[in-house]
């Protein structure tokens, strides 16, 4: 059989275990396997293209040795080290990585010319240049919006010693700058492709696409991150798609569009979940302003024994868990509150999962799967809202946007979110350190009715004291 027979079919195997893998994330279950049979199709695929270069010479093995291993312990590295409430901003990094990655695949391309290799000619010039240009607008675009939504996540950046904090900004005229930008990277491209050899149009559309990453992801704050972030990923796929047509890599086109489709879906769930469309994000910076509110409020706090008593009537219980949860590492202790609950009083347990809780998409339902929750207790919000006026307690554990119903009001950077109605419920029982505000910094009315019950302090820490006082009871 020809060696070029055996690249396609190691290219096919590869798209198939993607494709596989994918289907597989779909469940908690099934996930950990479709994470394993991806990177066994990237194991593959890279393997094929290293056998298909043929490579001659130790200097060349060498290079593409080492780059695996170097590659492969840094990531290795980073993945180990990142804490769970540190995950979204890793996601964040390596989207921006992936359109880096594309981005410079094609360039190398392009840049062969400018080194004197010979210019294909006709439809394959065109082609070349428009996949180039497009991976080159998309990629660096991704890589730039990318790394300001790390930072954006973590909250600010350390600059020798000084902490400072990720702007939100986006005036009206912006938008303008975005159009005339987007129109700009068009000419270029149009205009590469009558003179491929032309450095100035290569330097000027790579700093053009930094630039959109920027001013694409500088006005978008509060909730509406989750949308931008699930973009972004879907970009660094579309990037990697452009570039296979390039390099005439079958494998990267599919690998790329795989995960441009997989995540463009999942901007348009953020986006339903957030009650906005993709236009509104891009265009509209919804989370603008970004400034805290001041708390002017105060509340008494309560104790665990309080709770526990208040517990021991409680036919329905629904646990709200939000980033609080993810931060203090309270799953274990929280299956432990809803098994005591079960087996001490009879009370009827479930969870209520809003689509953008936690930093990341699916963040409670990984915690909670870890944790061995069963899968049919976590109940999205949608579903579960309208059992809440049936509800003898709402417990919510370190969740505060998702549950804030100044959402309901219309203004401000939470307008129109959808929220887990917790305040339906006869009891709410808050766990948190303290009444500051959430993610998107509003003040949260919720922890003022009189109905509602403060746990003050670290989760994991007062939800032990609560299993205690209940064991107690
Ligand atoms: P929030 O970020 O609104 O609030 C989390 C709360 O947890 C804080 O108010 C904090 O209060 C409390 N908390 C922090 N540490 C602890 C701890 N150790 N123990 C107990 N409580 C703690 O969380 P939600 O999950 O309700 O909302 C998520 C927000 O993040 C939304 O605005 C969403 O749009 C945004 N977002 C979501 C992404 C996603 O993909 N899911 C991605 C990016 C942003 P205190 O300091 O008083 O303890």
């Amino acid at each position: 059989m020809e060696f070029v027979e055996w690249t396609s079919l190691g290219y096919l195997l590869s798209a198939a275990l993607f494709i596989f893998g994918l289907k597989q994330l779909g469940h908690p279950r099934t996930a950990p396997r479709g994470n394993q049979l991806g990177a066994l199709g990237m194991l593959v695929a890279v393997l094929t293209t290293v056998l298909d270069m043929h490579l001659e010479g130790g200097a060349q093995w060498t290079l593409v040795i080492a780059g695996l291993v170097i590659g492969s312990l840094i990531g290795y590295w980073m993945a180990a080290k990142v804490e769970m409430t540190g995950m979204p901003e890793l996601v964040a990094l390596f989207n921006g990585f992936g359109g880096a990655a594309s981005a410079l695949v094609a360039l190398s391309e392009v840049w062969k010319y400018l080194e004197g290799a010979e210019v294909p000619t006709g439809l394959k010039l065109t082609v070349t240049m428009v996949a180039a240009g497009l991976s080159a607008v998309v990629g660096w675009m991704t890589l730039t919006g990318s790394l300001l939504a790390m930072y954006k996540l973590k909250g600010g950046i350390s600059v020798f010693g000084k902490w400072i904090k990720t702007p939100t900004w986006g005036p009206s005229w912006l938008n303008g700058v975005k159009i005339l930008l987007l129109i700009a990277a068009a000419v270029l491209i149009y205009l590469s492709i009558g003179d491929p050899t032309n450095r100035q149009y290569v330097y000027a559309l790579i700093t053009i696409s930094g630039l959109l990453g920027i001013i694409l992801v500088l006005p978008i704050g509060g909730a509406d991150m989750p949308v931008v972030v699930s973009l972004l990923n879907s970009l660094s796929g579309i990037a990697a798609a452009f570039t296979g047509f390039i390099i005439n890599n079958s494998v990267l086109i599919v690998a790329g569009s795989l995960v441009g489709a997989s995540g463009l879906i999942l901007t348009f769930i953020m986006c339903k979940a957030m009650n906005r469309t993709l236009l509104d994000v891009l265009f509209k910076s919804f989370g603008g302003g970004g400034e805290k509110e001041s708390l002017t409020r105060t509340k008494v706090g309560s104790d665990s024994d309080e709770v526990a008593m208040m517990m021991d009537g409680a036919q329905k219980v629904i646990i709200i868990p939000g980033y609080g949860m993810a931060v203090s590492q309270c799953q274990h202790q929280v299956k432990e509150f809803a098994d005591l609950m079960k087996e001490k009083f009879g009370t009827e347990v479930s969870y209520a999962i809003h689509p953008v809780a936690g930093r990341m998409p699916g963040h409670m339902n990984v915690l909670l799967a870890e944790a061995n929750v069963p899968y049919e207790q976590l109940i999205e919000m949608d579903e579960i809202n309208s059992e809440f006026p049936d509800c003898d307690v709402a417990l919510v554990i370190g969740a505060n946007d998702t549950t804030n119903p100044a959402a309901r009001s219309g203004e401000g950077p939470l307008a129109g979110m959808p929220i887990i109605d917790a305040d339906m419920a006869r009891t709410v029982v808050i766990v948190k350190r303290s009444l500051s505000v959430g993610y998107a910094g509003v003040d949260n009315d919720l922890f003022y009715m009189d109905k509602t019950m403060m746990l003050f302090g670290d989760g994991k820490k007062m939800i032990t004291q609560l299993n205690n006082s209940i064991k107690e009871i």
